[in-house]
């Protein structure tokens, strides 16, 4: 990499910024990664609950994808931890959907075997069956259902490590500036533009989640990706109340490894507005009392929001309408964490081969 001219400019260091550096590196390309923020991974990939659902979508080809993603990471995981020394604390506990009567019932059951019938695990549970796997669960429900193959990891950690892993396979990083504006020499982008300073590469993929909009407009390419707000409230009780992930009344429990219980999440459309409301945690805390009143008894640790990005066919994956080297790579909304790993794999092969070892036609970018 000349001072500066890179393989791949990679714009955005969240999770699927980070995958695809790491996925790119692995493979002998080298990356440069650039965030306006001073750090990798501040904004929704921190943000985000780290919940890994198998059962996301039954709108095919999107399940195949959560599934392949699901699939790389107990490999990605250990990888991490002999390059990076970072335990990104991936968990298979499995998700327990809680129902409290029988329109919910019916809701889950229905789901249950769309979810059986492409392969998937799922058992559905007494409440007395229900309560045996997790005893401080409220007397008011009527049942539940299991999803084995859901996980969880803490995804601040994986954005860290992935950035370690990358930058100690070449990757470099540029933190701090915003990308502002694209160098265009006929149908190709030559440069982006950081801070006054322009960096040349081959190819940019923009993966700035939801603020990828904005760079599109930059290249008149009318795509947008819309944040969706996301309200997270983390407790602590000992002993952990929970070994499943808890799914109920709209909103999910996660029992970390440390004790913490994260209960989320909102989703409201309302812009770039990042603060966490008294009306968002009461809705998390009512509901998660609603669902294990034991957690009357935690202690308040604290609260945050993040920015989903929310498209409405997302993610979106592939070469921008009318560039050959610009790959968009964002719209992840509410399962960024999850298709992480594959996205990362995916696009990495697109740049290097041209050939994704799934078919990206169904997430190709377009104007709508
Ligand atoms: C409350 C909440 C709970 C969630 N829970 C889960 C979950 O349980 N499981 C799951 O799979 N997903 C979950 N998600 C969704 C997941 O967090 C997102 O889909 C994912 O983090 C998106 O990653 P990203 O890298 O596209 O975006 P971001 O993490 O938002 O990263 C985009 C990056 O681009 C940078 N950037 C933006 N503009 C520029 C620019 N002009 N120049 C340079 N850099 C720029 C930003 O600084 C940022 O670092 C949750 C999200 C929220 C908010």
């Amino acid at each position: 990499m000349n001072r500066n001219h890179a393989d791949v400019i990679v714009i955005g260091g969240g999770i699927i910024g980070c995958a695809i550096a790491y996925n790119l590196a692995k493979r002998g390309v080298k990356p440069l990664l650039i965030d306006k923020a001073p750090a990798v991974g501040t904004e929704a990939s921190w943000a985000g609950a780290g919940i890994l659902i198998s059962h996301a979508s039954t709108h095919e080809p999107y399940p195949t994808l959560c599934r392949a993603s699901l699939a790389l990471y107990p490999t990605l995981a250990e990888e991490l931890r002999a390059e990076t020394q970072i335990d990104i604390e991936f968990i298979q506990s499995g998700t327990l959907s809680v129902f409290f009567n029988e329109t919910e019932a019916a809701g889950l059951i229905g789901l249950a075997d769309r979810r059986v019938k492409r392969g998937f695990s799922t058992e559905v549970l007494t409440a007395e069956q229900a309560w045996q796997l997790e005893p401080t669960l409220s007397k008011s429900i009527v049942g539940a259902v299991l999803f084995p193959e859901d996980a969880q990891v803490r995804n601040p950690k994986m954005v860290t490590a992935l950035a370690k892993g990358a930058a100690k396979l070449g990757a470099k990083f540029q933190l701090g500036n915003p990308a502002t504006n694209f160098i265009r020499e006929s149908e190709r982008v030559i440069g982006v533009v950081v801070n006054g300073e322009t960096l040349y590469a081959d190819t940019f993929v923009i993966a700035a989640g939801c603020w990828a909009g904005a760079l599109m407009a930059q290249l008149d390419v009318p795509i947008q990706i819309e944040p969706a707000k996301g309200q997270i409230v983390l407790v602590e009780a000992m002993p952990p109340p929970f070994q499943h992930i808890i799914d109920g009344l709209g909103i999910y429990i996660v029992p970390r490894a440390d004790g913490k219980i994260l209960l989320g999440a909102t989703v409201e459309y309302v812009g770039y507005d990042k603060t966490a409301t008294v009306d968002g945690a009461k809705q998390m805390i009512d509901a998660g009392i609603a669902i294990a009143p034991q957690l009357t008894r935690s202690t308040f640790v604290q609260t945050w929001a993040g920015l989903r990005p929310y498209t409405k066919k997302g993610p979106l994956l592939g070469y921008l309408p009318g560039y050959d080297n610009v790959v968009l790579a964002s719209g992840h909304f509410k399962n960024g964490i999850l298709l992480a790993p594959i996205t990362g794999q995916l696009v990495a092969e697109l740049i290097t081969s041209g050939q994704p070892s799934l078919p990206l036609e169904p997430f190709q970018p377009a104007v709508m």
